[in-house]
């Protein structure tokens, strides 16, 4: 099989998601309603996105020994992609996420890795040619952080793009930061990042700014309903997204991103790839669920007309 220019190397995750009206507060108990198990976990939220979009896929990713991992697999090889490097981790339950959802669509994530956590360096060293061959390679933080670090570092010597999509929040190293071309933080990651709270553009800029001194080329922040804001060499600018009815934004980043790459991968500008992963992620916040909201290229297609 030739090899996939794009990977997404990251987490699955079973989803465990319950409606609730407001969140409760610390000692609190509210009555949910609505319990569905999903499919979800940001790795395999935005590899789904890719293969539904259109890329040509691979997914590197540890699921458990367990049926809801196994029929991931069934589900990732039905939306097209190349699943060789989806391995099922013996004695190791899927990862599991518990998500609320209040009524105002926003969401309230905890999150265990489980088998997710035995993507070690040395479990993905068999599969390092996909790395080498790949032109681009989509990574979140919901994986070993040695093995973020080696991926990164294999793909930039491989003279291949290296996009990281850095949630759940936290702080990375100068290192690893020096190795991304492209680095996708929503607002509260870029504040993690960069010590600057972003609320209005000039707040992104200095943000983008410190990003860029640290080595990163392409920093695209991530604004919810604002849209986003992307800061190059090429210039900054806001790029605004479409106006929808938010039912459920989980995985409205992950949408994005796997749309992100997925154009820009095809060929697209920054800014045609930033409208089409808007138009994309927006139709994901209309619905509910992870994997179950992203959109295909023909609704896509239409909804942009
Ligand atoms: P999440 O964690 O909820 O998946 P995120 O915090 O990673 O999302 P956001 O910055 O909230 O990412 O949103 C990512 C993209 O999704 C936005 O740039 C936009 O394209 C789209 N989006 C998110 N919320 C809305 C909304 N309410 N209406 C329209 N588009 C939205």
């Amino acid at each position: 099989m030739a090899a996939s220019k794009l990977i997404v190397l990251g987490s699955v995750n079973a989803d465990h998601v319950l409606q609730v009206d407001t969140f409760p507060r610390p000692g609190e108990t509210v009555i949910g309603h609505g319990y569905q198990v999903l499919p979800g976990g940001k790795g395999a939220n935005q590899a789904v996105a890719a293969a539904r979009l259109g890329a040509d896929i691979g997914f590197i990713a540890c699921v458990g020994d367990d049926d809801f991992g196994h029929r991931m697999i069934e589900r990732f090889n039905e939306d097209g992609m190349e699943t060789s490097a989806v391995m099922a981790v013996e004695g190791l339950p899927t990862g599991i996420a518990l998500i609320q959802i209040a009524a105002s669509g926003e969401n309230s994530i905890s999150i265990s890795a489980e088998a997710n956590a035995a993507l070690t360096p040395e479990v993905l060293a068999p599969h390092m040619t996909m790395l080498t061959q790949a032109e681009t390679v989509l990574m979140q933080l919901e994986s070993p952080f040695e093995t973020i670090e080696l991926a990164a570092r294999t793909v930039r010597k491989a003279g291949g793009r290296v996009v990281l999509n850095p949630a759940p929040a936290r702080a990375l190293p100068d290192s690893l930061l020096a190795e991304l071309d492209m680095i996708t933080p929503n607002e509260t990651e870029a504040e993690m990042l960069t010590g600057v709270g972003v609320e209005t553009e000039a707040d992104a800029r200095k943000a983008a700014d410190i990003l860029h001194d640290k080595g990163v080329g392409v920093v695209l922040i991530t604004l919810g309903e604002k849209g986003a804001y992307v800061s190059s060499s090429e210039g900054a600018r806001l790029v605004e997204g479409y106006s929808v009815t938010a039912v459920d934004t989980t995985a409205a980043g992950d949408t994005f991103n796997g749309a992100l790459v997925t154009a820009l991968q095809q060929g697209k500008s920054m800014d045609d790839a930033i409208l089409f992963a808007h138009a994309a992620a927006a139709i994901s916040v209309t619905r509910l669920g992870a994997q179950p909201s992203i959109p295909r290229l023909e609704e896509v297609t239409v909804f942009m007309k």
